[in-house]
Formats: C-alpha cells, structure tokens, sequence
C-alpha cells in the first residue's frame, strides 16, 4: 500500500468550512488505498496573531517560550481536522511534533530536525487510521520545538522521505508554480515542471510558494513533491529531478522588494577593509544575501551589499564605526531598490543570457545597479518602482509565457 502525504497550508485550514472541505479531500485519496498521513499549519494568520501577542508583552522574549507558544497554532488545527475526519466516519488521530517522532536540534524558535522515529505513525497507519500531524514542529529531549516560519512544509517533506512515501502534495492558496508572480505579471504561466535545485534557489530569491529548505531535504531523498491548489482541481507543479524534465533556458523569475542596498566607495584598504566590514557584519549575524566587490583605478575597493532593509540601521551604526577606523571616500544606504533572479538550469549551457537581460533593461531604461550571476540563477538589483515592469520585460524576452512544455491548456496563463 503506498503512504501519501498531504500538507495544507494556512489558508486551506483558516476556518470551520475549510478544515471540513480537507477532511473530505483527506478522506478521498484515503479512499483510494492508499495510506495517509497530513501535515497542517495553523489556521489563517494564526502564528502572526500569536507573535504579535509576544511583542506586546516582551520584546525580547525567551526562546522556549517563544517555540513553546508557536506551536500551539499547529496543535488547534490538527486537532480541529481529526475531529472533522472522525466525524465523517472514518478513523483519525491527531499528533503533534513529540507525538510523531520529530526530534530537532535545541535552536527552539528556529529548529532543524535531525531524526524521525516513524514507529507510531506506522502503527497508526497499520490501524487503517488518518494520521494527522500539527506542521512546524518537534522535540528536543523533553522540550517543543519549531521550525522557522512556513515550517510546515519541512515537517510534511521530511515525514514523507523518513516514510518513504510515493510523494508528498503540499496544497496551498496558488495553483503551483509560475513561471512569475501571476499577481503581478499577468502572462505568466503555470509551471508543469520544476528542478528542485531551480525551486531551491526561486525560494531563496523570494517566491514564497515553498521553503526552500523543505525543498533541500526532498531533493536529498529524491522524493517528488506536487504542489496544488486546494481551492480547485489542477494538476499543479511537479518538483522533481533534473533529468525528468526538458530544460529551457529561463524557468521562473522572483522578485523580492524587501531588501535594501549598502554601497560603500574608496575603501583605502582594499579588501583588507571589506574582510574587516564582513566580520563585524558578520559578529552581528546578519545575512548577506547578495554582495560585489571591485577594485578602483587608484586602487581602492567600492563594495555593495543587498540586505533586508531591517538590518539598515544596525548596518549604519557599523559603518559610522568601521569609517572611523578606515579610510573610506563616503558609503549610501538606498531603500527604494528591488532583486529581481532569473532561475533556469539551461542558464550555465547558454551564452547571451546577461546580454538580453542588460539590453531588455537598457533599452526600457531600468537602470542595473547591481548583478550577481550562479550555475542556475542571474539576480540584477533595480530601483523599486521599476521593478514589475523589468520582470515583465523580462518574461517577454526569454518568452516565459510561450515555453511549450510549461503550458498547462497552451496559452496565456489563464488557464
Ligand atoms: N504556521 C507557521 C508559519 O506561519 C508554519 C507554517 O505555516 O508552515 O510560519
Ligand atoms: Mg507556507
């Protein structure tokens, strides 16, 4: 008998209504034989709710507690979801992260997990039981733990792989994977197929379909993940291998407007001084998520750093210091950019890729303030409020929305 796993995300389980209309699809693939296993995140924004309850009492509150109180979200819509199986007929029981063998490191707030005992829900599964798991969470010796935010999907992947599922299917409030943000661009398409190396990096870069993470543990175990919508019946995007799929030279392109950007001009000391900048940048754990360097005529070094714009101030405070100590001609915080990735596996095979993203830009004058390229992944920084029209450029010039094996119905993304 195959083992499936199902995750559905907040939005899927925020109401009364809704955790009945999963328990219905719960109980349709159950009764198609297989064995299942579902992962929940809390109801709607029931973990936002609950830390905006922290900052009101501490601002600076004890980890434990924190994870303590997180996982309580998970707790409510687990246990709301097997009472409504329960009340369709049909056998559930509700676990939460200790319950069903997770065991993470002791980071409490923001835990990895680092063993799966599948002996009880195993168990369960031989009862011919619906196995339903509170997501985002496990244990350490006796203590609960979460995830990080959107941990959720890890539990569910990493259950599915430690059970050797045939796959796991996250539901959520988007159809799958597009070729861009459909809010925004209004061709983009739906993706049949996805690498999971390419969805890795599209997460990293600001799509918010799926944690990354989560995606780095499939991969690992080379388990294939669906993602869906739970509001109607599509097909979704299948995350898989590389091989299973044909390569195109541009599959997806995010865009994350939240970030800001450090340059910082004339460092006398050359790299000497952005080594000296890294370390207190780094001393104060705060993440780069995209940096250049170069070197200057006269031999001092301009630096840029992308960063999320609520390390800004810490960042200032740093370089006031740093500026003191060395010599540097003057540095510019500026608030108003935007990254923009395009992620494709056939990026490395290709030449001319940086050619049409420079000429798209230079000829709809989007000035390029910065570009980072990798094996799979372009990202060029652009002020904010060009951003949207850049990616719809973009899209247009690597013909997103026309990519023959990512058509879902051939066409125009609204299908
Ligand atoms: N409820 C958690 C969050 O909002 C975990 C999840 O939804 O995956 O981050
Ligand atoms: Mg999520």
């Amino acid at each position: 008998m195959n083992i499936i796993v199902e995750k559905y995300g907040g939005t899927s389980v925020a109401s009364i209504d809704r955790i009945k209309a999963v328990a219905q699809r719960v109980i349709q693939t159950h009764d198609k034989g297989n064995q299942v296993v579902v992962v929940v995140s809390a109801m709607g924004k029931t973990t936002d709710r609950l830390k905006r309850l922290v900052n009101k009492i501490n601002s600076k509150p004890g980890e434990r507690e924190l994870g303590m109180l997180l996982s309580t979200g998970e707790i409510v819509s687990s246990s709301l979801l097997a009472m409504a199986i329960q009340s369709m007929g049909k056998k559930a029981i509700a676990l939460n992260g200790a319950q069903s063998g997770i065991s993470t490191d002791s980071t409490y707030a923001n835990a990895r997990i680092k063993k799966i005992d599948t002996s009880r829900i195993k168990n369960h599964l031989l009862q011919n039981e619906i196995v339903v798991v509170a997501g985002f969470q496990g244990q350490t010796g006796d203590e609960v733990t979460v995830l990080g935010r959107g941990g959720s999907d890890a539990s569910a992947i990493a259950l599915a792989c430690a059970l050797k599922a045939k796959y796991c299917h996250i539901f959520s409030d988007v159809k799958g994977v597009f070729t861009a943000d459909p809010r925004l661009i209004k061709n983009s398409v739906l993706l049949q197929g996805i690498s999971y190396e390419e969805m890795i990096e599209l997460a990293a870069s600001g799509s918010q379909v799926m944690m990354g993470r989560a995606v780095e543990i499939a991969r690992k175990y080379g388990l294939k993940i669906k993602v869906s919508s739970s509001f109607e019946n599509s097909s979704g995007t299948l995350i898989t291998g590389e091989n299973e799929l044909e390569q195109v030279v541009i599959t997806g392109i995010a865009l994350n407007k939240d970030v800001a950007m450090v340059d910082i001009f004339g460092a006398s000391g050359g790299d000497i001084d952005v080594a000296k900048m890294l370390g207190e940048i780094t001393k104060n754990r705060i993440n780069i998520i995209l940096m250049s360097s170069h070197r200057n005529i006269d031999n001092t070094t301009n630096f840029s750093m992308i960063v999320k714009p609520e390390n800004v101030d810490l960042i200032i405070k740093l370089l006031d210091k740093f500026s003191t100590n060395c010599k540097i001609e003057k540095y510019e915080i500026n608030n108003n950019v935007a990254q923009i990735s395009l992620v494709g596996s056939g990026i490395a095979d290709n030449y001319g890729v940086a050619y049409q993203i420079f000429g798209t830009l230079s000829k709809n004058n989007i000035q390029i303030l910065l570009t980072s390229t990798s094996e799979i992944k372009i990202s060029a920084i652009v002020l904010r409020d060009q951003a949207v029209h850049a990616v719809e450029k973009l899209h247009e010039t690597f013909e997103m929305n026309n990519l023959e094996r990512n058509l879902i119905g051939g066409g125009n993304g609204k299908n």
